[in-house]
C-alpha cells in the first residue's frame, strides 16, 4: 500500500558551520521531527556552491560529539577529517564516511587541502543517526565507505541507478554497519524514470531531492531542495522523474526512548548532558590539535 505524503518542505535559511559549509538544516528545526525522522536527528545540506581557491583552511575546527553518529556524504568536493581517535581521512565526491561518536569524540572537517587550492564546488550533506540508549556509550569508530564499497544497482529501462549506502534495496546490501535498522539511497535518475521503494510502515521514511524534480505517490512536481515526509500509513513509495534527479532516500526504525540535545550530543537525558559537557571539560574526549 502507498503512503501518503505528510509534509513536503525547504530546509531553514542557510547558515555556516565553521566558515566551510553553508548548509541548509532541515531537520531538528522543524517542528516534530525528533519524532518523525527518528533515528535521523539532523540534517544539513550544503547544495551545489563554488568555493574560490584559497590557501586558507576552510571548514569546522575540533569540535566534540556524544550520543549518535554522524554521516557524511560528498556529491562533489572533498572533506578531510581528523579525529581524537587517531583516526583520518579524505572524504571524496561519492564517498560517505559513517562516524560512531558513541561515549565521545573529538574530530575536525575541512575542505580537502587541493580542492581548497583549486577551489570548486561543494555539494555535501551531513546527517546525525541517532543511538539507542544501550549504544550511546559505545566505542567511538569510523567507515570510510568508499565509491568501490558502495555499489551500484542499475534500474531496469534506463531509469538511473541506486548506490546502497546502509540497509538494502532489493537483494543488495550497503556496506555501512549500523546499530539499528537504517536505510539510506544514493538515488540517481534518468529523465522520465518510474522508481518504486519500499520501507515498513512502522519505518519513519523521507526523500530529499537534491537535484530535477520529481512527483510521489500523488505529489505536485517537487524540485531541488525539497524534502518529503511520507505517512507511516504504507509501505510502498513511487517516484516518476521529469528530469535527471539525485533523491536522497532516509528510512528507519523510530527510537522509541526519550531524547535530550545540548549543541554535539545527543542523549537521553538532562544528566546525561551535564555529565558529556562535565566530561569533555574534563579533557575525557580525548586531544586533537586543530
Ligand atoms: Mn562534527
Amino acid at each position: 500500500m502507498k503512503r501518503t505524503v505528510e509534509r513536503i518542505f525547504r530546509g531553514a535559511p542557510e547558515h555556516w558551520v565553521g566558515n566551510g559549509f553553508h548548509v541548509s538544516n532541515y531537520f531538528p528545526s522543524a517542528t516534530d521531527f525528533e519524532k518523525r525522522m527518528s533515528p535521523f536527528f539532523l540534517l544539513d545540506y550544503q547544495k551545489p556552491e563554488n568555493y574560490s581557491p584559497t590557501t586558507r583552511r576552510r571548514g569546522v575546527g575540533t569540535h566534540p560529539h556524544r550520543g549518535f553518529e554522524t554521516v557524511t556524504i560528498a556529491y562533489q568536493g572533498s572533506i578531510a577529517h581528523h579525529d581524537s581517535a587517531g583516526n583520518g581521512g579524505i572524504i571524496y565526491p561519492g564517498e560517505v564516511q559513517w562516524m560512531t561518536a558513541g561515549g565521545g569524540i573529538l574530530h575536525n572537517e575541512y575542505h580537502e587541502e587541493n580542492f581548497s587550492k583549486t577551489g570548486g564546488i561543494m555539494h555535501m550533506i551531513q546527517i546525525w543517526v541517532n543511538l539507542p540508549k544501550k549504544r550511546k556509550t559505545t566505542a567511538p569508530k569510523y567507515q570510510p565507505l568508499t565509491g568501490k564499497e558502495i555499489r551500484e544497482l542499475l534500474l531496469p529501462e534506463d531509469a538511473g541507478k541506486i548506490r546502497v549506502i546502509s540497509g538494502s534495496y532489493e537483494n543488495l546490501q550497503g556496506p555501512a554497519l549500523t546499530f539499528t535498522p537504517v536505510q539510506m539511497l544514493d538515488i540517481r535518475l534518468n529523465p522520465n524514470a518510474r522508481l518504486r521503494l519500499t520501507a515498513p510502515k512502522d519505518f519513519n521514511a523521507a526523500l530529499l531531492v537534491l537535484e530535477g524534480s520529481i512527483k510521489t505517490n500523488g505529489s505536485r512536481e517537487i524540485s531541488a531542495g525539497e524534502f518529503i515526509l511520507f505517512k507511516n500509513d504504507g509501505d510502498e513509495i513511487f517516484a516518476e522523474s521529469s528530469e535527471p534527479s539525485t533523491l536522497l532516500f532516509l528510512s528507519g526504525a523510530p527510537i522509541e526512548e526519550p531524547l535530550v540535545h545540548y549543541g554535539p550530543f545527543v542523549m537521553n537525558s538532562v544528566d546525561e548532558i551535564n555529565q558529556a559537557i562535565e566530561d569533555f571539560n574534563n579533557g575525557k574526549f580525548g586531544y586533537l590539535a586543530d
